[in-house]
């Protein structure tokens, strides 16, 4: 359920101080501490689940709630006109932080296109 080497597991329990947004018994969210936008912020299950590879069907509920509030934790923290959601997974995905985190990254400006190819 933690890793107590999880940097992620200690934000969610509260163990490690992070700019909060959300809260409750399945996800939360918090501000990245390395803004790549005017608004990003990280929304995490509470269980630790490494990547997506990890995922299980008790995963589900709170894995959905993660799509599910996106999009009014956005509004609220400013991005009215749209924002993106990015997971990375993996060493091709660029993971950095191994507890699974999606990333809601918004304007006001338009953040230009997903990716470049680079191969
Ligand atoms: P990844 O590359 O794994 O998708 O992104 C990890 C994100 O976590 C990065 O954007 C990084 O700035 C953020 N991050 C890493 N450590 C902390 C921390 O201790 N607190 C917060 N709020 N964000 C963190
Ligand atoms: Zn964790």
């Amino acid at each position: 359920m933690n890793d107590p080497n999880c940097i992620f597991c200690k934000i969610a329990r509260g163990l490690i101080p992070a700019k909060k947004i959300y809260d409750d018994d399945d996800v939360m969210a918090f501000h990245d501490i390395r803004p790549q936008a005017p608004v990003h912020f990280l929304i995490v299950p509470k269980a630790h689940i490494a990547s997506l590879y990890d995922a299980q069907p008790p995963h589900q509920a709170a894995l959905g709630k993660m799509l599910l509030i996106a999009g009014g934790l956005a509004r609220e923290a400013g991005a009215t006109d749209g924002f993106r959601t990015i997971v990375n997974n993996g060493r091709v995905g660029h993971q950095e932080v191994y507890h699974v985190h999606m990333h809601v990254l918004g304007g006001p400006d338009p953040l230009g296109p997903m990716l470049s190819r680079r191969n």
